[in-house]
Formats: C-alpha cells, sequence, structure tokens
C-alpha cells in the first residue's frame, strides 16, 4: 500500500500526465468525483447544493507555486471575485488560499502582501480566509505571515490557518497559536516529508492529532476539525461530550467527493460540518493527491467511469 501512495505521489510530480490529463476529456470526467469543476460558477453551484444539504464550504482555487507576479495576482483575482459572489448568492462558504500559489516561493513580501488584500476584502464582507499548509520547508513563513496579519486589529478573526498532526513541531504550534487566537484546521498533513521533521508511523500521526484536537477543542476558539478518519471524528466528540463543549463550538471539514456517507450523518447527529471544495483547470496534482490517500479509490474511479 506504501508502494502505491509514493507512485502516486510520484506521478502528482509528473508534467506530461499533467498536462494529459488536464486537458483531456476522460481526465475531467475522472476528476469530477474530487473537483467541483473548472470554473467559478461549477464551483459556486456546488457550494449552494452543499449548502442545501446543512453543511458549510470552504472554497479552493486549484494551482500551486506560479511563477512570476502577474500569474500571483491573476489567482488573488480568483478569490476577489469568489469573495464578491459568496457575499452576492449569500452563500455559507469561505476561502482557502495557498500562499505559494499567491507567489510565496518568488517573494514572501509579495505572498504576504496578497494574503492581506485577500483578508481585508473578507474582513469588509463579513467573511474569512483560511491559509492553508503546505510542505514543511515553507511552515514557518507561513505561520509568520498568518500571525502578523492576524496582529492587525481589523483582519483579528478574518484569516486562520493549518497544522499537520505528522509535524513534530505542531504542539507548540497550536499552544502559540490558541495563545494568539487564531482559528486552526488541523488535519494530518499530506506530503511527503522526512523522519526528521514528521512522525514516519501512522499511529503516532494519529495519537498526535487526538492529543492537538483536544488542545482546540479545550480553548474557546471555533476551530475546524479536517479528516475522514472515524477514530478522529469518535475521540473528538467523545472528549467534547466529557468537557460539555457543544457542537455548534468546533466543526468537522471533509473533502468534496470524499466520505459522503460520514459527511451527512455528522449532520444528521448535530455537528457542524464543512466541505472543501476545489474547482479549476490545475486539478491534476490535487487529485492524484486524493488517490494516494486511498489507492482503492481508482477500482471505485474505474467502475464508475465505464458504469456511466
Ligand atoms: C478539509 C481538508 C483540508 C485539508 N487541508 C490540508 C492542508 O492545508 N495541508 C495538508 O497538508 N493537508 C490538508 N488536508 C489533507 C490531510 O492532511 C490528509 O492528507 C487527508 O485528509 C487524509 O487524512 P485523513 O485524516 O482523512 O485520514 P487517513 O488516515 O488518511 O484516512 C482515514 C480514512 O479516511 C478515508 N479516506 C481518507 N482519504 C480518502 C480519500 N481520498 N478517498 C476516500 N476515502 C478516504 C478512508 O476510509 C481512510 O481509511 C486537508 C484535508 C481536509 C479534509
Amino acid at each position: 500500500m506504501q508502494l502505491l501512495r509514493s507512485a502516486f505521489i510520484a506521478l502528482s510530480h509528473n508534467r506530461f500526465l499533467r498536462n494529459f490529463s488536464e486537458r483531456s476529456r476522460v481526465g475531467v470526467r475522472l476528476s469530477s468525483r474530487f473537483v467541483a469543476g473548472m470554473e467559478i460558477d461549477d464551483a459556486l453551484r456546488v457550494a449552494e447544493a452543499v449548502n442545501k444539504q446543512g453543511m458549510t464550504v470552504s472554497l479552493d482555487s486549484l494551482g500551486e507555486s506560479v511563477t512570476s507576479e502577474a500569474e500571483a495576482h491573476t489567482a488573488a483575482e480568483v478569490y476577489h471575485r469568489l469573495l464578491d459572489a459568496i457575499a452576492a448568492r449569500k452563500l455559507d462558504a469561505n476561502i482557502s488560499v495557498k500562499l505559494t500559489q499567491m507567489g510565496l516561493s518568488l517573494s514572501p513580501a509579495l505572498a504576504e502582501g496578497i494574503a492581506e488584500s485577500l483578508a481585508r476584502h473578507a474582513a469588509a464582507v463579513g467573511n474569512f480566509v483560511r491559509i492553508d499548509m503546505e510542505d514543511s520547508s515553507l511552515t514557518q513563513v507561513t505561520l509568520d505571515i498568518v500571525r502578523r496579519l492576524h496582529a492587525l486589529p481589523e483582519l483579528r478573526g478574518a484569516i486562520g490557518i493549518v497544522i499537520q498532526s505528522y509535524l513534530y513541531r505542531s504542539q507548540s504550534d497550536v499552544e502559540q497559536l490558541l495563545a494568539d487566537g487564531i482559528r486552526i484546521r488541523l488535519c494530518k498533513g499530506a506530503y511527503k516529508e522526512p523522519a526528521e521533521v514528521a512522525f514516519p508511523s501512522k499511529a503516532d500521526v494519529d495519537s498526535n492529532y487526538i492529543r492537538l484536537s483536544c488542545m482546540m477543542l479545550d480553548s474557546p476558539i471555533f476551530h475546524g476539525l479536517a479528516t475522514h478518519d472515524e477514530a478522529m471524528i469518535a475521540a473528538a466528540k467523545s472528549f467534547a461530550a466529557q468537557h460539555g463543549i457543544a457542537p455548534s463550538r468546533f466543526e468537522f471539514q471533509m473533502l468534496f467527493g470524499v466520505r459522503r456517507d460520514l459527511q451527512r450523518r455528522l449532520v444528521r447527529e448535530g455537528y457542524k460540518v464543512r466541505v472543501y471544495v476545489p474547482f479549476g483547470h490545475d486539478w491534476y496534482p490535487y487529485f492524484m493527491r486524493r488517490l494516494a490517500e486511498r489507492p482503492a479509490n481508482v477500482i471505485f474511479l474505474a467502475k464508475n467511469f465505464f458504469r456511466s
């Protein structure tokens, strides 16, 4: 299984396959299980449908590291349009943003400036920007940018971050972020990291996830627990019940197209669920990471493809 995971992660970086898949009709059709569509309107339509099912949304315009300042501004423009469209259509949705898509690898100042303008826009329309976490070489710079922006009184509460339980450093990062009053999305982590920085064993990643989620639930800040792992969800529910933490004080977050049964069950049980809805033409690396998480999805997708 580990071999298959590594193979999908390696394929996610393959330029030829990426160009071919993103342009092919079959590729686009397969991607529709995990990707809302290619255009802003597709994403808004899906967000509306998800809202109707009693769940909130975080919209992600797919795309990673950009190679010019102009590309970074173009990527940011999509998010500005999303913030306006969410307000105009009265959707219950926020946005998830990757700093490399905002030019972080070209210049941290460029990415910080763009993130600030998005957070100012979000604050003006009563919304929220979640900064996604990328690989461990970017953890510190991402934390620094979010903490600096959140320290501006007018942006307080309008920007939040993601912490990955596979990193050794995450407990002290969570402590710092809780002291700052910053909203956290906790996930296990999706990148291939060396044993110098991340727990190699799934059992350690999972027990750290539970430890960190309990710390977060114990704080007065509204956080998100991003996972499809029923053991993580059960641990959070039981900690909340034992400590009198109402289900309205936190949310579970899951990816579009993944464990839809579990998403609906949690809503029925009275929990808040936010669905992360990605869209856009650059869907290939995201799609391959989803296959890497669960290689059995390949069989599942193939069956559905030939059935339809
Ligand atoms: C809302 C959201 C936001 C995220 N943001 C980030 C981020 O900013 N940075 C980052 O590094 N990572 C992010 N991730 C990805 C995350 O780090 C994990 O890689 C991913 O969620 C899989 O971990 P898991 O907690 O679901 O548990 P796992 O232990 O991987 O899986 C537990 C169970 O969940 C189910 N499952 C998991 N993945 C799938 C799938 N693709 N298809 C079908 N079933 C599946 C399976 O039943 C599996 O047995 C995010 C995840 C979510 C849900």
